[in-house]
């Protein structure tokens, strides 16, 4: 087995691919890309030192064949591969067969991918290692009667999930005993679908939680950290929006004990890489455990905002036999980081996926902002992969600038082309509730109103008339209305009414 690492392949696409590459560039690493046929311009097959065409659009036969991606390593001479978030990055098979194949998997072991991979068994795993998890079954349910008599026990309302779910999906809320039966069928067959996996369990629904997660970190000579947590509770179809580090909801003591939690969870799993803890946290400050991402998680960058510590880096070293950079003492929070996913979605039209070619696109910069991106102009957004398109992620000494920066930096986004969701972001930021940090992860769904961010591009659209006004009295060389002068047009509005498809 290798141990010194002189070059990887990235088996991945987008911005994750880009900002591996960029802690390889750092580290003298030669990077290998992969690219489906409608990647071929993009900015990860740009950056790379030496880029592999891998096959059709349709992960299955690109971004997901195991087979060709081996291939492409041994051709390319590898020592390593990093296979990013989603695609195979929490698949064991994999994992087991990069480093039978001698390659390193910058990841944990196959084992404890698949430890964590099943959700029943990691929910076993961590109830006997004494990290509490939310109430529910331990094992997939066996029939209705099994279902009918747990949901009885742990009380109504109660959560259908799939053991072997991700991404969001696969979840039922089951407010009464009567819609079990239902729910129970249909859970089985959305499990089945999306999964290749039937088995369904029960969680008691937590009602208003705060979904609160921990990274941590742990090298192959049994030091094991935490870097604090994550709020992730701005979601959609329970998928991340908006991210931020520190938590408003938890204090010091808290932080410690779900660090300590996080740390046990790693432990009994034989964890080595970077991994992720998460929990939810409900309205009386009881904290369970919800699932181990065993891989880089997409919201990282916060926490390396306000840790200093670069994730990847830490990776690709822990991979290479090294041990921790860091001491658990030596972590402290410094300032505050939020993070947008921008995605190609109108925010107008229940987040429909915008597909279309970028025809312009000019990022904010500035103080506190960093931008991850896997595109760049002339990129075209397919329905093949994920509809995320960038990462804006805003640092301050203090919440409130981080807050101010973000929001300065999404107006000033320009992109066109597609329709994207930054208007709904900044709508979000500026909501009392994001800003007093008392959402949940009900906020889409309860506190977001489509309505005011319509009424608002309408407001916008008159600034805009009257800023075109404006343009033709200045033609005519006659003085200019001071109420235009301030009528700055945001970006993001302009963008929108003048996308030209
Ligand atoms: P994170 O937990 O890092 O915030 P997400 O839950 O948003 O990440 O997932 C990261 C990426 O992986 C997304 O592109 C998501 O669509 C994809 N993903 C995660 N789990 C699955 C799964 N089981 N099946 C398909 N895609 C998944
Ligand atoms: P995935 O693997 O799809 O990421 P998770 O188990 O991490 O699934 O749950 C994703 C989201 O779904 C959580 O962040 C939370 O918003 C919601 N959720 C999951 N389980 C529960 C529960 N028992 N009660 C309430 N909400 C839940
Ligand atoms: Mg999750």
């Amino acid at each position: 087995m290798k141990h010194t690492i002189k070059s990887i392949l990235i088996a991945n696409r987008g911005e994750i691919a880009v900002r591996i590459i960029r802690a390889c560039r750092e580290l003298k690493i030669r990077t290998i890309a992969v690219f489906s046929d409608s990647d071929r311009t993009s900015p990860h097959v740009l950056l790379s030192d030496e880029a592999y065409h891998i096959g059709p659009s349709p992960s299955s036969h690109s971004y997901l064949n195991q087979d060709m991606i081996i291939a492409i390593a041994k051709k390319a001479d590898v020592d390593a591969i990093h296979p990013g978030y989603g695609f195979l990055s929490e698949n064991a098979t994999f994992a087991q067969r990069v480093s039978n194949e001698g390659f390193i998997f910058i990841g944990p072991s196959a084992a404890s991918i698949e430890a964590m991979g099943d959700k029943t068994a990691a929910r076993k795993l961590m109830k006997e290692a004494g990290v509490p998890i939310v109430p529910g079954t331990i094992k997939p349910l066996t029939s209705l009667s099994d279902a009918h008599q747990v949901a009885t026990n742990i009380g109504y309302p109660v959560l259908l999930k799939a053991a072997g779910g991700g991404g969001g999906k696969g979840m039922r809320i089951v407010e009464e005993d009567k819609d079990l039966q239902g729910s129970f069928k249909a859970a089985q067959n959305e499990a089945r679908s999306a999964f290749g996996d039937d088995r369904v369990y029960i969680e008691k629904y937590i009602r208003a939680p705060k979904h609160i997660e921990i990274q941590i970190m742990a090298d192959e000579h049994g030091n094991c950290a935490h870097l604090g947590e994550r709020e992730c509770s701005i979601q959609r179809r329970h998928q991340k929006i908006i991210e931020e580090a520190p938590s408003l909801a938890i204090d010091r003591r808290i932080r410690d004990e779900m660090g300590n939690a996080a740390i046990k969870a790693a432990k009994a799993c034989n964890y080595v890489n970077a991994g992720t803890i998460e929990f939810l946290l409900d309205e009386k400050k009881n904290f369970y455990f919800l699932e181990m991402n065993t891989r880089v998680q997409v919201e990282h960058p916060v926490t390396e905002l306000i840790t200093g510590v670069d994730i990847v880096k830490e990776q690709i070293a822990i991979a290479s036999g090294k041990p921790l950079s860091f001491k658990q003492k030596d972590i402290v929070a410094n300032g505050h980081a939020i993070e947008c996913r921008i995605y190609a979605e109108d925010p107008l039209n229940n987040f429909l996926p915008s597909i279309g070619t970028v025809k312009r696109l000019q990022a904010p910069s500035g103080p506190g902002i960093r931008e991850d991106r896997g595109i760049q102009q002339g990129n075209e957004i397919t329905v093949h992969y994920d509809p995320m398109v960038s990462k804006l992620i805003a640092w301050g000494r203090t919440r409130n600038e981080a807050l101010g920066r973000m929001d300065r930096a999404l107006n000033e986004y320009l992109i066109q082309g597609i329709i994207t969701n930054i208007p709904a972001c900044i709508h979000v930021i500026r909501h009392p509730r994001f800003i007093d940090g008392s959402y949940t992860t009900h906020f889409m769904s309860d506190d977001y109103n489509p309505e005011e961010l319509r009424k608002s591009y309408d407001d916008e659209l008159i600034a805009v008339a009257i800023a075109a006004a404006a343009m033709v009295h200045r033609q005519k060389k006659q003085p200019v209305l001071p109420l235009v002068k301030q009528n700055k047009i945001s970006q993001w509005k302009y963008q929108y009414r003048m996308i030209d498809k």
